[in-house]
């Protein structure tokens, strides 16, 4: 993101910053460069809804549907202003806007339950649940809406206030989504702020805010739990992967095919579950291949607002640099370029959907995170192999296994070092499922009543019995 003095353009509102379309990488808006000092207002003002908010759990799930219904209804414009600044094909943004509104609405419905402690004792000692204040929401650019969504609606439904900060590469639809709940919520429960850096740092080390949830790249997320640390926040960090698909020896290639590369390519592969490796049978390794590079270049590659796009651009200038620099170091080093491995020619961040083969196992595109519509396929020829090799990065969000005895596939899912495991299908979450990443890819749980739990803090009431 440009932070030079030159791109600070005064606006309607004070300083604002360019938000480009990547389908033709041309600004078409502009939004408010909040400064950090603006901050202490914006907080002070979370802290202070936050005694009413917290007050009535009926009111908040009344007013957390209605948020559900008005987001539904503005569903339309903020799914188009969406493909215009993050390049996703509209039918995906759709898809991302019914999400946002179904986690308000899950959300809404869910409560702490109360516990009694039964140890033998004379005492009736009760756990109960309290919110824990004003939260900071720090989000990502590849699912604007429904990353935050995933903060806000646990945050909100458990009696916080939320102060949420998008990417400063997609503040539109988030701005425009604050603008939607503000008509539904009471003053202040929710705040959007959008701004470049230190925006987010100040946020996250805000002595008034009593939990930072933070959704981005590992190295960042190191920041975050740093800057949070000065006040001792809880914080909570959904980070990178790089999970792996590892295919057995009895799967039917055809069969799977489509769902493996949408696993790989959705969002132009910009998606923190999305599979990032595959490990393919020696045997079946040129099939895979073939299979997967096919769909590779027959895919329409397009502008998000074209109907007829199915993979859209790269969200961003120095995301589409990085992609290009990690798929040429891979090729310098002797990989192959089943189908892509190159931009394509003309306006906009649009890279060809790229299947690498013989990639050095070492090599970044197999270590580290591409993030965005490049995949290795990799032989192997023991399971055990693949499984070690599947485990051995420093990531550990997601991974899958593929075969046609399930069972064989479940036991092999087993030993996949990471949060979500699945077997023929990958990043398929439910609202009430825990989400969780090991190693360098989180810390705490989201998802479901976790998630809820992770906004609260208990409260424990001891009592004697009898008086
Ligand atoms: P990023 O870490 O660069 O930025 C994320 C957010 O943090 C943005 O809002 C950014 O403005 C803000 N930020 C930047 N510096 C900050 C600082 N010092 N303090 C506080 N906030 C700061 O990530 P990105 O490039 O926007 O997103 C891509 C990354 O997000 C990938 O690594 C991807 O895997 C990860 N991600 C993870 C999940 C998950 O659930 N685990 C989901 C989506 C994306």
């Amino acid at each position: 993101m440009p932070t030079s003095e030159a791109d600070r353009v005064p606006g309607r509102l004070g300083i604002r910053f360019p938000v480009v379309d990547p389908a033709t990488g041309e600004a078409f808006d502009e939004a408010p460069d909040q400064q950090p000092d603006e901050l202490d207002g914006v907080v002070d003002r979370a802290y202070g809804a936050w005694r009413g908010w917290r007050a009535d759990p009926a009111a908040r799930t009344a007013a957390l549907r209605v948020a559900a219904g008005a987001v539904e209804a503005a569903g339309d414009d903020l799914a188009r202003l969406l493909t215009r600044e993050q390049g996703k094909p509209l039918a995906e943004s759709c898809a991302e806007v019914a999400r946002t509104a179904a986690r308000l609405r899950y959300f809404a419905d869910l409560a702490p339950r109360t516990r009694r402690i039964v140890d033998g004792r004379p005492v009736r000692s009760e756990v109960r649940w309290r919110p824990l204040g004003p939260v900071a929401a720090i989000v990502p650019w590849n699912f604007p809406l429904q990353l935050a969504a995933a903060k806000f609606a646990p945050a909100l439904a458990a009696g916080n206030t939320v102060v949420l900060k998008p990417s400063p590469f997609t503040p539109l639809a988030t701005r425009l989504l604050g603008s939607v709940l503000a008509a539904a919520l009471p003053e202040d429960v929710l705040t959007v702020v959008t701004g470049r850096e230190p925006l987010g740092a100040r946020l996250a080390s805000h002595p008034g805010i009593r939990h930072v949830t933070f959704t981005g790249s590992v190295s960042t997320g190191r920041a975050v739990a740093e800057a949070a640390g000065a006040s001792l926040a809880r914080v909570t960090l959904e980070l990178g992967g790089n999970d792996a698909a590892v295919l057995l020896d009895d799967v039917d290639v055809d069969r799977i095919a489509d769902r493996l590369f949408w696993a790989a390519f959705r969002n132009c592969g910009q998606v923190c579950m999305a599979v990032k490796r595959v490990y393919a049978p020696a045997r079946l390794h040129a099939e895979v291949v073939e299979a997967l590079a096919h769909r590779a270049k027959t895919v329409t590659v397009g502008a998000g607002l074209d109907p007829d796009t199915r993979l859209g651009p790269v969200s961003n200038a120095p995301q589409l640099a990085r992609i290009e620099q990690i798929t040429q170091h891979a090729l310098a080093d002797g990989a192959r370029a089943a189908a892509g491995g190159h931009r394509l020619d003309g306006p906009g961040y649009f890279f060809a959907p790229t299947v690498l083969t013989d990639v050095p196992p070492g090599a970044p595109v197999v270590t580290g995170e591409q993030f965005g519509p490049v995949l290795p396929v990799l032989p192997y020829r023991k399971l055990d192999e693949a499984v070690d090799a599947a485990n051995g990065t420093g990531f550990g969000l997601g991974g899958s296994v593929w075969g046609t005895d399930l069972d064989r596939a479940e036991a092999v899912a087993e030993r996949l070092e990471c949060g979500t495991a699945w077997v023929n299908h990958h990043a398929e979450l439910s609202l009430a499922q825990p989400f969780a990443g090991v190693k360098d890819s989180g810390v705490g749980v989201a998802g479901g009543l976790w998630g809820l739990y992770g906004n609260l803090r208990p409260f424990v009431v001891h009592r004697p019995q009898e008086g």
